[in-house]
């Protein structure tokens, strides 16, 4: 019998564990599901991102002094960045577009906006912005009663602890220099950005920096500590080959860990939220599967011409699946490396150094999410906001995205920031908190199909592409004598 390929077996892992979390939200089994099913997700992340840090430092150190001249090291480097720049230029592109057009925020009714725009009034007027699109209801006589209950509202809504939370680690981001972000990137103890997930560019730094002084050294130093970082890397790449053969399982433990900490035991409520914030997670869903089923697969057939289109999804299936059920590039990123050399057929030269760094700068998933959300909860506190004003969104969201870390919900915190340049308030993150784990995953997919689509772009510009029709990339994950 024809072997299942991993991601469908990924996809019934998934499907299983939405079923159970669905069968014991309403047979009241929540607390069983969260307590003995749920943890097994965690430990699945955990493996991921226990091997997805030195993995990220081991590969790149290798990549870069394989690559052996630091001038094409330089050529190449420029070259991803400038193309990751751009497709995340184009991503926020498409999500003003759809928002503009569809309008998902003035979709709802009339009464909630006026209500909204209240809101938006007197916090406005708190913290001295200058409104100016003429309209005032706090000027108006006939909206005073009800302003002052939205003003007791309003801050309460506020004292949501999730969302204070997510409020004071923006607060911090902003108090810094301009060139805080530069001086971010550079480590002062190198250990410390280790065993601190979130300091992945830290670590890139570092193994850039070691791989091309590794170049500089005479051979008969480097050639033992070159071989020590490859024979480690391909330890790691073994380790992912194991965690895999149990995804499924693990994938069945996560969504219904998820999904049950959502529903609770009350699946009703879930469809309501969704059921308000409908038109705005379809707009974000639309512009997410746009990018994933039409434009990577343009872009590929217009520069890289070698890779089908079936041909993609075979290849990247264990990649996306993952990335959908995990919510983290990072997480995904050991398999997306594999899914990539493996499949697509991108030199290891090209994958060991452009994946991780896509992983953490390039995040076209969460770019366009965050256009779409601005505009959207700008739309439905009745405010247009201008040409000028999404120009600053695409400046924002593309460095958002750039520093948004590689775990689940890390869009939405950098959320705030987009919100902030534009003079909203950044609290309206907890309008669309609810659906936002959805849509993390399905942006998630976005991000990681991208990184997958630049590295085969460079590797195609570099000679370096080899795709063959893999027959069943289920064997990616085989574990091999
Ligand atoms: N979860 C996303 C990722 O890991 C980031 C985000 O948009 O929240 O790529």
């Amino acid at each position: 019998m024809k072997k299942l390929a991993l991601h469908w077996k990924i996809i019934i892992g998934m499907v299983l564990g939405i079923i159970w979390a669905l069968l014991s939200s309403t047979m009241g089994w929540s607390a069983f599901t969260i307590n003995w099913i749920d943890p097994f997700g965690t430990i699945f992340i955990n493996l991921l991102k226990l091997i997805a840090v030195p993995l990220v430092l081991f590969s790149i150190i290798s990549g870069v002094a394989n690559i052996g001249d630091p001038k094409s090291l330089g050529r190449m480097g420029g070259k991803t960045l400038l193309i990751y720049l751009m497709t995340t230029v184009f991503a926020i592109g498409i999500g003003l577009v759809l928002v503009n057009v569809i309008k998902p925020g003035k979709l709802i009714d009339e009464q909630s906006r006026i209500d909204n725009r209240i809101s938006y009034e007197i916090w406005a007027s708190e913290q001295g912005y200058e409104i100016k699109d003429g309209i005032n209801y706090l000027q108006d006589p006939d909206f005073f009663e009800r302003a002052q209950e939205i003003s007791e509202l309003t801050k309460s809504e506020l004292k949501e602890a999730s969302v204070s939370d997510k409020l004071e680690t923006a607060d911090k981001r902003k108090e810094t220099t301009p060139l805080q972000p530069l001086i971010d990137i550079v480590p002062d103890n190198f250990f410390y950005s280790l065993s601190n997930n979130g300091l992945m560019l830290q670590i890139i730094f570092f193994a850039i920096f070691f791989g091309v002084c590794l170049l500089f050294i005479p051979s008969d130093k480097s050639k033992p500590v070159l071989s020590f970082v490859d024979g480690t890397l391909e330890v790691f790449l073994k380790m992912v080959d194991l965690v895999m053969q149990a995804a499924p399982f693990f994938v069945f433990a996560l969504l219904a860990g998820v999904v049950s900490k959502m529903a609770g035991d009350d699946i009703g409520k879930v469809i309501e939220i969704f059921k308000g914030l409908s038109w705005y997670s379809l707009t974000v869903l639309g512009g997410l599967l746009l990018m994933i089923f039409v434009i990577y697969p343009l872009v590929l057939k217009i520069f890289v011409k070698k890779i089908p289109y079936k041909g993609f999804f075979k290849g990247m299936g264990p990649a996306q699946t993952l990335a959908f059920s995990t919510s983290s590039s990072a997480a995904t990123l050991p398999v997306t490396m594999e899914c990539v050399e493996n499949n697509l057929g991108v030199d290891k030269k090209i994958s060991s150094f452009v994946l991780p760094i896509g992983a953490t700068v390039n995040m076209d998933g969460t770019s366009l999410y965050q256009a779409i959300a601005v505009v959207f909860l700008a739309q439905m506190h009745m405010i247009d906001l201008t040409i000028g004003q999404q120009l600053i969104v695409v400046m924002t969201a593309t460095l958002a995205s750039i520093g948004s870390a590689a775990v689940p919900s890390a869009g939405l915190v950098m959320l705030i920031i987009v919100l902030d340049s534009v003079g909203l308030n950044p609290a309206w993150i907890a309008i669309i908190f609810p659906v936002d784990r959805i849509l993390d995953m399905f942006r998630t997919v976005v991000n990681v199909t991208g990184d997958a689509t630049v590295s085969s772009i460079i590797a195609d510009g570099e000679g370096m592409l080899n795709y063959r029709d893999v027959e069943s990339p289920s064997e990616t994950f085989e574990i091999k004598e």
